[in-house]
């Protein structure tokens, strides 16, 4: 796969509304696909932050397709939040101006990118949103292949394209999807309140993948942990794919993690 043959299938997908909510740091689209009823409770899906775990935007537009018939929820799914960053796991560094070439190759301490997490700028985008910013465990203060948490709290284009669109959502649940391990991640340190229904939720989720929970620790400034440290709504990160796979993890894999996960919305949906 390359990245033509990605954006393609995002850009094809039929009956569903097509939008952009903002633009990488490269100036691409970070789309975002809308299936069900406008008016019905709101459930985000998320993948492709890192990028070297594309799998989860093949993942989740398989999953996408599966519900253009809903009629009941309004289900946000963001395929590619990370396109400059899947782009340069996928096809290296030749689409781009030589003077990016060069930052790049330097931040990356080679010509091999297939293992590249980051964004087009070397920030990595699941540690650089204001929930807790720079607290993390294996976060780094320098552009980097992954963990630089960036200069400041969401200063990278996508993050704020993802802020200035979660801001107007009113949101109910979200899930963000990475590889690999089979992990459900839940509650966030500091949130409170709503930790013994995530717990909830995160069991019942993990009854339809088997994939095990674990209580969120180590992480700040990821996009799970904003939503539930600012928004107070339940946010769960799925790692997808056994943890004896490799990085990046091939499409042959896909059909396997999908009957896993196909019916995760179904699951939460009957928490809402
Ligand atoms: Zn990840």
């Amino acid at each position: 796969m390359n990245f033509e043959s990605l954006h393609k299938k995002i850009i094809q997908t039929k009956n569903a509304k097509l939008f952009e909510i903002g633009r990488s740091f490269f100036s691409q689209s970070i789309y975002c696909l809308f299936v069900g009823n406008p008016n019905g409770e709101k459930i985000l899906l998320s993948a492709g932050i890192h990028a070297r775990e594309y799998i989860s935007s093949l993942f989740l537009l398989k999953l996408a397709y599966s519900m253009v018939e809903e009629k009941k929820l309004g289900i946000y799914f963001l395929p590619l939040l990370n396109p400059d960053g899947v782009r340069i796991a996928l096809d290296g560094i030749s689409w781009l101006e030589k003077k990016e070439q060069e930052r790049l190759t330097k931040i990356n301490k080679g010509n091999d990118f297939s293992l590249w997490k980051a964004n087009g700028r070397g920030v990595d985008l699941n540690v650089n949103f204001d929930a807790l910013w720079g607290q993390g465990k294996f976060n780094i203060r320098q552009p980097s292949s992954q963990n630089y948490i960036g200069p400041f709290a969401n200063s990278e284009p996508e993050t704020q394209s993802i802020l200035r669109f979660l801001k107007e959502l009113n949101l109910e649940i979200s899930l963000s999807f990475h590889s690999k391990g089979e992990v459900i991640y839940y509650g966030f340190e500091k949130y409170g309140k709503n930790l013994k229904n995530d717990k909830k939720i995160a069991k019942a989720l993990s009854k339809g993948n088997g994939y095990k929970i674990v209580k969120t620790k180590n992480s700040a400034g990821g996009l799970s942990d904003w939503i539930n440290l600012k928004l107070k709504k339940s946010a769960f990160t799925i790692e997808l794919g056994e943890e004896s796979l490799t990085h990046p993890i091939g499409e042959k894999y896909l059909n396997g993690i999908y009957e896993k996960n196909k019916n995760c919305i179904q699951i939460i949906s009957k928490f809402l």
